[in-house]
């Protein structure tokens, strides 16, 4: 039987899906599993959204050494995917006046490590730059480099690039076995019993890369470590300019504030081992934790500004590095495991470093590994949003005059329209789900959280597709958001469903 694929990727995240771009330049047949109904369905939908300068980590370690590399490649990443991204530069505060010296320090050791434009502001340079900080700050760090991005949008617009160059993104398919043949992998097995034969199997599985990986023998932990958030409406968005973070602990960057790349603001996040896997629950500890480290930075934080509380989860190993190999048994296995942060600002240098090594262990695969010739494309088209229209409404009404679905406003706090969402669901990548949608468009993410426009979006949803609004879902099977229509629960009600029109 021939093999299906050169190479499969587990793991939809943004490192998973840097991978598969990459690859996809390539002459090679490539599949991307991903075991929930969209690509950053784990880590990478929910962090702090940071292309770190990479000053942080040790210079000897593999997180140093790739965040400095992918750093300077996100102007382009981002104008090629269209994936809003802004450098707009972080600033670590320091109150103490012995913190001081502790700047100089990272400040050289970060000159040490090649990263350029790095500058302590004294107290009035520190105030001019981000007028509302605590007037007791005392000077900062200043990293011009550091940038702001959409997680989410950026893992997405890599799946989708990897689709237009060739590679194949299924969703829902959990990988629950991997097979071998004399001692090379074979064949990766889903959970619906199929399986796919593949030269090479990439572990990017996130937090389950250790559960991957002991499908082949091998042995290690990734403990979780939680880290909760606030996001604050549009309307505080341009209270602070830069990504601020107090001075560093040994454990972490601390608790930062950012403006998000949509105009929102973010604080979080904290950073506390949990032992579930899944638990992402936000906690009223973490949120007065977080809250302390807000205040103390920005004494005029609105309480009343907070729109939406979440939590996401690290990835963390033994060691605090990147795990980025080949395994000698079996042939064929590369980890990419313990990908916590810088994990967002390391990706695209990941990804190049994942190709070396799978160009070192395939020797089938060198003919494969030659550059598509003229076949790559790296670039996405920007489909029509209204949000960047508010300057230019004349032009926005040429777009509605040829498609009415333009010029019907379906989320009233993001402004997104009816022919943004219909265009969405019919991309050749997409998730038909109410969190895909959110994530694509914004539907759904402004101040009242969906609460408008959710079954708007559904019933949108349901029409595209052609199916009942009782089969379509927040995040795949087992989210539906209506369990029965109202007919069968109520006779004597003529609505049907709740939703749409009266029947
Ligand atoms: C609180 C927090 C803040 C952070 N802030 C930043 C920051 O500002 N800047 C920065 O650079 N980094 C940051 N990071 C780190 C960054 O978010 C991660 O490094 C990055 O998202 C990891 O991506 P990933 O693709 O490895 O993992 P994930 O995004 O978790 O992707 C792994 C995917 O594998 C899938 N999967 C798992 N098991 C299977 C299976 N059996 N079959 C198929 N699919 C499977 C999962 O569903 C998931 O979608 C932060 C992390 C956290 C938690």
């Amino acid at each position: 039987m021939p093999v299906e694929y050169d190479v499969t990727i587990i793991g939809g995240g943004v490192v998973g899906t840097a991978i598969a771009r990459e690859l996809s330049r390539y002459q090679l047949k490539i599949c991307l599993l991903e075991k929930d109904a969209d690509v950053a369905s784990g880590t990478s939908k929910a962090n702090s959204g940071i292309i770190h300068a990479g000053y942080n980590a040790a210079k000897e370690t593999l997180k140093s050494r790739l965040n400095i590399e992918s750093n300077p490649q996100f102007d382009r990443i981002a104008r090629n995917l269209k994936v809003p991204f802004q450098r707009i530069g972080s600033l670590v505060v320091a109150f103490a006046r012995e913190d001081i010296s502790k700047l100089k320090k990272e400040k050289e050791a970060g000159q040490d490590k090649g990263i350029t434009g790095l500058e302590i502001l004294n107290q009035e340079e520190l105030h001019r730059k981000e007028p509302e900080i605590h007037p007791e700050a005392r000077a900062a760090l200043y990293a011009p480099t550091a940038g702001i991005i959409s997680p989410y949008l950026l893992t997405i617009a890599q799946a989708e690039n990897a689709v237009k160059n060739g590679a194949e993104v299924r969703l829902r398919s959990e990988v629950v076995d991997i097979k071998c043949d004399s001692g090379a992998v074979s064949a990766v097995v889903l959970k619906d019993s199929s399986e796919l034969s593949s030269r090479v199997v990439i572990n990017a599985a996130g937090l389950y890369a250790d559960e991957i990986a002991a499908l082949v023998g091998e042995s290690y932990e990734i403990t979780p470590r939680k880290g909760e958030y606030n996001l604050f409406d549009k309307e505080y968005g341009g209270m602070v300019k830069h990504v601020i973070f107090p001075m560093p602990s040994e454990e972490s960057k601390g608790i930062l504030i950012t403006p998000t790349v949509e105009g929102n603001l973010l604080l979080g996040p904290n950073s506390n081992p949990v032992e579930d896997k899944e638990d992402l629950a936000v906690t009223r500890e973490g949120l007065e934790e977080i809250w302390e480290g807000g205040r103390a930075l920005y004494p005029d934080l609105p309480a009343e500004g907070v729109i939406a509380s979440f939590a996401g989860l690290r990835a963390s190993l033994p060691g605090d590095d990147f795990k980025i190999e080949a395994l000698e048994d079996p042939v064929g296995f590369i980890d990419v495991a313990g990908i916590q942060s810088p994990g967002l600002s390391s990706a695209p240098a990941i990804a190049t470093m994942v190709r070396d090594i799978l160009a070192d262990i395939a020797p089938e695969l060198p003919e494969k590994l030659t550059l598509r010739e003229g076949d790559f494309d790296p670039k996405l088209k920007k489909l029509p949003s209204f949000q960047d229209y508010q300057e230019k409404l004349d032009k926005w009404q040429d777009i509605f005059l040829q498609n009415p679905d333009y010029g019907e406003i379906i989320c009233r706090c993001e402004h997104v329209t009816r022919g943004e969402i219909v265009a969405e669901l019919n991309k050749e990548f997409t998730s038909p789900t109410l969190n895909g949608i959110k994530r694509r468009t914004r539907a759904g993410g402004g101040r009242c959280q969906g609460g408008f426009c959710g079954p708007r979006i559904a019933e949108i949803i349901a029409e595209e597709l052609g199916i009942s609004p009782l089969e379509v879902t927040k995040s795949g099977p087992g989210s539906e958001i209506l369990w029965a229509r109202v007919k069968d629960v109520k006779p004597d009600c003529d609505l049907v469903y709740g939703l749409g029109e009266k029947k």
